[in-house]
Formats: structure tokens, sequence, C-alpha cells
């Protein structure tokens, strides 16, 4: 770091310390190059007008007091603007925190990612060292907090495949890529709701954890037949907490996590079928909070197919912080299908066709997320075989190409 200047710099003072300060006027721009010239000796640089104004133009573009005097916050981030990012390696000094432009590049980044690190302030402290080293744990570095080359790499690497989003979304598109777009060799985490000692909601002789069984063995079924390890959390007499489950799943490294429920209502007019990702916040760039794009894209499509195939009441998709969606690493939804309350929604799902119905729902909707374009065919009633045959026809026309290149490996992140 340069030297900061003991005092204050204003209109009428001379000295070297005003030819310091205007070189990085003109390196800004904000000063023009001739006015080095008129100041051959350094000793004799003056603080002149075309100085002062040239000054209160750099506050003003950088959101400074627009005063025209040179003080302690003008010239830190004046002599912090020669910095660009790469320049030189960026860490976190716990007594002196780095200051300049690099590092507001930096931040900008980081949040650009979806990183927490409070405001864009060009200054290295606390919240950008924890941003920077949890970024580097979701990109498979070592989590040094050091900003060396590696880590540039990364974020060039990563600029030319993700703008925007979250850490979160980060983790989760590198759990898409890594298998293409197959639904082979994936493993998929099946969470029938209740169980145990605890039969969740009963009504119109349906019991919710012995249904959300039923299904999840249909669905199981068919996605074995894709060549998808399926796991479920409990057994037909087991039954856990969400926080337990969400961790099983986690143990797995599995790519993707459907618990299965269905609702009950004192209001016996409800009805139909809903799907919930995690989230909460404001899912804009400006305040991202934490949201889940691939979850929620996943409950858009998977409620679709369901409702497509069921007829049931079409009641949305919900961003919720529930501990299965929240704790989870992998994309996590929730699919509460019907309120057995509800004596049209239970003769629904008494149908064992309509189970079967919804399997493949679930199953079509899991092909159209890795197929990564679910609008190029949008029609809710899609059969597998037309599924995959539009994909062949797509990887035919080059229409879809070739997977992505696999990113490096995310690691685990430590605490959300
Ligand atoms: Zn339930």
């Amino acid at each position: 770091m340069s030297p900061q200047p003991a005092v204050v710099l204003r209109r009428g003072d001379s000295g070297p310390a005003v030819a310091d300060v205007c070189d990085r006027l003109i390196v800004t721009g904000d000063l023009a190059s001739s006015w080095a010239d008129r100041t051959a000796p350094r000793d004799t640089a003056v603080f002149d007008d075309e100085v002062e104004r040239a000054v209160k133009s750099f506050q003003q573009r950088r959101g400074l007091i627009v005063d025209g005097v040179v003080g302690r916050s003008t010239y830190s981030v004046l002599d912090g603007a020669r910095w660009s990012l790469g320049d030189r390696v960026l860490r976190f000094v716990p007594d002196h925190f780095l200051e300049g432009d690099d590092v507001g590049r930096l931040q900008a980044r980081l949040v650009e990612l979806g990183f927490t690190l409070g405001k864009v302030d060009g200054i290295h402290g606390p919240a950008t060292d924890t941003a920077l080293r949890s970024f580097q744990a979701a990109v498979g570095l070592t989590s040094d907090g050091i900003l060396g080359p590696e880590t540039l790499r990364a974020f060039d690497a990563l600029r030319r495949s993700v703008t925007g989003g979250s850490a979160n979304a980060l983790r989760e598109r590198e759990h898409i890529r890594r298998g293409g777009f197959s639904l082979t060799g994936r493993t998929v985490v099946l969470d029938p709701g209740h169980g145990g000692s605890d039969p969740g909601v009963i009504g119109h002789g349906l019991v919710e954890a012995e249904l959300a069984l039923d299904l999840a063995r249909r669905i199981e079924g068919r996605l074995t037949a894709h060549g998808v390890e399926v796991v479920f959390t409990r057994t037909g007499t087991s039954g856990g907490e969400e926080v337990d489950r969400a961790a099983f799943a986690n143990s797995l490294d599995a790519d993707l996590v459907l618990s299965i429920h269905s609702d009950h209502s004192a209001a016996t007019a409800a009805h139909g079928v809903a799907t919930f990702f995690y989230g909460h916040g404001d899912p804009g760039r400006q305040s991202p909070g934490a949201w889940s794009t691939i979850g929620e894209h996943f409950a858009e499509l998977l409620l679709r197919e369901v409702v497509a195939r069921t007829g049931l009441i079409d009641c949305r998709s919900h961003p919720r912080t529930w501990p299965l969606l929240r704790r989870t690493r992998m994309p996590a939804v929730r699919l509460d299908v019907g309120y057995l309350s509800h004596p049209h929604d239970a003769e629904v799902l008494s149908d064992p066709q309509t189970r079967d119905r919804i399997a493949e729902g679930v199953v079509v909707a899991l092909q159209r997320l890795y197929l990564g374009d679910a609008d190029t065919a949008r029609t809710g009633v899609l059969k597998l075989a037309d599924l995959r045959r539009h994909i062949e026809r797509a990887r035919a026309t080059g229409e879809l190409g070739a997977p992505p290149p696999v990113m490096p490996r995310v690691a685990p992140p430590g605490t959300d």
C-alpha cells in the first residue's frame, strides 16, 4: 500500500504529495496528462483549480462527497483505482484490509454468483474473505482465501458458463452437468413422507404415509428401468425426521431428492396438487436471498406433468425453507399430491392407474430437467418414448450438441 497523506490536501497546497495525487488522477482519466508536463519538478506541484475540478470529477464518479478536497477517504479510493483484478494477489489481511478497484471487482463477481458479502465497497474485509473461500470450496479449489492465478482462472471459466444465480445454483448446475442429458447413472433419493409411528394425514380411507410409499415404489420401478439408482429415505416400517433424511441424501451425494406427501385440510373444499422448492427472499438479481433455481424449475416441470396426467387442480409451486429442502445440498422438491380430506382427490388417488400416471409424470419431469430445454417439447402428457425420440432428434440435428464440459467437482459446503 502507498502511504496515505498525513494531511488533507486542498486547493492552494503544493509539494510532492500533490504530484502523487495528480499522478493517480491522470491514471483515472480525471486529469489531463498534459498537467504533469507543466509541473516538472514534483516539489513545486500546485493543487490548482484544474486539480480541484479533477478531484471533484473523481469524487462524483465514485459516490464520494464532492468537495474537491483529498482527505483520507478520497485518497484511499484514489489509491485503489490503479488496481485491476489480477494485478496483485488478493487476500484477507486482518490488521490492514487491502483496498482497491480489484477488490471491488472481486466482490462484484462474488455477488453475481450469489455469495453474500454485505456490500461491494472495495475493501477486503472478513465477509469478502468468507465469500471468496466459499467460492473456492464450491468449485473444488483449496479454500485458502487467496485470489491467485488458479482462482482467477476459475472465475474466468465460470464467466463463460454461469451468469448470475447463487452459490446454491452453482452447486446445482454442477449436479446437472455431471451426467449430461441422461438419467442413466444418476442417484435419486425418494422420500416418502412420514412413516413409522407417524401415518401423516388420513382421509377417505387413504393414509398419507402408505400412499407416499406406494407412489415412491411405482416411481422407483420406472427410474430403475432408466438406469437411475433409487434410494429411499425410509422403508415400509421406519420413519425419521426431515433433518436426518436430508443428511442421508447428502451422505449419498445424490443428484436430486423428491419428497412425496399429500395434504389434508379442515376446509373440505381444499384440493389439488402443489410442489415446493427451497427459497426465500427475492429471486431477482438485486437481492437473491436464497433460491434454488433448479429446484424451482423441477418443481414446475413436476407440477405440470402431474396435473396434466391426473386432472387434479393446479395449486402451483412455492418456495419454502422446510428442513428437507433447506438442508439438502442437491436440488430437492416436495410434491404434495392431492388433499385426502377432499372426496374427489381421494377418489383419483385411490386408482392404481392414476398412481402409475403420477409415477410416469415424475420420470418425464426428471427427463425434461436433464434435457435442459423443457420448452421445446411443451405438452404436458408427453410419453417417455416421445421424449426419447425428441432427445435423439435434437442430438441428431445438433440442437442439443454434446453435453457441456464437466465443471470441477463441487466440494461439500461447510455451513449454509
Ligand atoms: Zn405429509
